[in-house]
């Protein structure tokens, strides 16, 4: 896994207190071969060590006083770069400024994810629930059309999902030729004041001229303002070829990295801007109408060198529960207060709220995440279960001073949560590890953080 063997490394450069030539050349190789084995396609990889060796150097990297940790700086630069960072904060937004409706027309080969995307899509604009601190795009009055015509069942697929996420599906018919159904799902859109239109296609099994050619006179005639590359990550560098043929035919304005929950390697992701040119948007984490998550190169490659991604967390909380909560935590977490064990339980039993465990624990730092039990969800809720059976035995004064917790006390929560004590002095350490590095964050400064992460 990525993450696991960046961590390592990233744990390794730390370490080390003085940086030289020889040592530093290690470290890249290790690097090298962590992007290599998550399938990075080789010529991303070559440019992204050059890249990181030049600015190693031209930094004084090797001449400052913390070379290991200013190295993992570096490569957090260039990971961010590499996955489009350099596009701007905003790279990840659709833009849908335009005479309405908008429309977005989705293309991707079959099985890769476009009707569920739609449907994900659907409900993201709909709700206008994407939160960036402080900025909510408005709730948009969304339509979606499938225009796949060659599979039965396709049409009823996104009838469902539409209906599940509560937009409008515009009837079609397999009987109908392609465009003569965008054509006449526009003319509805626009009749009935529609600001989007989320036009879904059919694919094939594989590149197809046959396929390529309708995609591209769908294209022609709908004119979208996002034409979205659909891709399923689990693909790994097939993904990537694949994209580069859509890219050829089709003027692309983005893509969508599907399955990246199942996705182990994760080198799809680092792979697809260098690859395609084009921008990874939105990222699918579940096959749940709710499991769509707009990319942020940056927080992407905090994640990938194991430092978590609160940001993300939190505003995952935001959407799914109780705002008001989620924004007091994130205000807590961000301005670095006392994190005491109140709010680790309130936090807990937010994300016990939202279900989907596997992509939250995915944004805890590493070390957390790995403490906290498997990335499994069973094993994962089932820890923090008992995690909150900890905590619930806890008085309110051991909770807001967790210090005072001695040999005895310790015993007696122990007794009532039915847990040995070793369980409670772990969770104890876990939980100061977590406050430890939101103390860090409030301090700010990437180097700091790092050093509090390494625990
Ligand atoms: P299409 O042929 O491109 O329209 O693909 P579908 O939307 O029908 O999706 C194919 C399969 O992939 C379905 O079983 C989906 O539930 C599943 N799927 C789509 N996106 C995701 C995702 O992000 N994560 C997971 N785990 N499954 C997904
Ligand atoms: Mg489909």
């Amino acid at each position: 896994n990525l993450t696991d063997r960046f961590a390592r490394v990233v744990k390794t450069m730390r370490g080390e207190a003085r940086l030289t030539e020889s040592n530093m050349q290690e470290m890249l190789r290790e690097v090298r071969l962590a992007m290599l084995e998550a399938d990075v396609a080789l010529p991303v990889v070559r440019d992204f060590i050059a890249k990181v060796k030049e600015k190693a150097l031209g930094e004084a990297v090797v001449g400052s006083l913390s070379p290991g940790q200013a190295l993992v700086g570096v490569v957090h630069q260039e990971l961010t770069a590499l996955m489009g960072g350099d596009l701007g904060a905003d790279a990840s937004e659709l833009s849908l400024a335009m005479q309405p409706p908008a429309i977005i027309l989705m293309a991707g080969l079959q099985g890769a994810g476009k009707t569920t995307t739609t449907g994900k899509l659907a409900k993201w604009l709909s709700e206008g629930s994407h939160v960036q601190y402080g900025r909510k795009t408005g709730k948009k009055k969304v339509a979606v059309v499938s225009a796949d015509v060659y599979r039965p069942a396709a049409i009823e697929q996104l009838k469902t999902v539409a209906a599940q996420v509560g937009v409008e599906w515009i009837p079609s018919d397999p009987s109908q030729k392609p465009e003569d159904i965008a054509r006449a799902a526009v003319d509805y859109a626009k009749r009935h004041h529609f600001d989007v239109l989320i036009v879904d296609t059919a694919g094939r099994l594989g590149i197809d001229e046959a396929m390529m050619l309708e995609i591209k006179a769908l294209h022609t005639l709908l004119n979208p303002i996002e034409t979205l590359f659909v891709v399923d990550a689990m693909q790994g560098q097939d993904a990537i070829n694949t994209a580069k043929a859509f890219g050829d035919a089709l003027p692309l304005t983005g893509v969508v990295l599907t399955k990246v929950d199942g996705d182990s390697r994760g080198g799809a992701a680092l792979s697809v801007r260098h690859m395609t040119g084009k921008p990874l948007k939105f990222v699918g984490v579940s096959e749940k109408l709710t499991g769509l998550e707009p990319f942020h190169p940056e927080r992407m490659a905090q994640r990938i060198l194991g430092m978590g991604d609160i940001l993300s967390l939190v505003e995952q909380a935001h959407q799914n529960i109780d705002v008001a909560e989620a924004q007091r935590l994130a205000t807590k977490i961000k301005s670095g207060d006392k994190f005491d064990l109140n709010d680790f339980k309130e936090q807990l039993q937010q994300v016990k709220k939202m279900g989907d465990m596997g992509s939250l624990l995915e944004k805890l730092p590493a070390q957390f995440a790995q403490a906290a039990g498997q990335m499994q969800s069973g094993q994962a809720e089932k820890q923090m279960r008992r995690t909150e059976g900890i905590i619930n035995s806890m008085t309110p004064a051991e909770r807001s001073k967790p210090e005072i917790l001695k040999a005895s006390r310790k015993r007696r929560i122990a007794a009532g949560a039915g847990v040995p004590v070793q369980e409670v002095n772990r969770m104890l350490n876990q939980f100061e590890q977590m406050q430890g590095m939101m103390k860090q964050m409030k301090k700010g400064g990437m180097a700091k953080m790092m050093r509090a992460m390494g625990g």
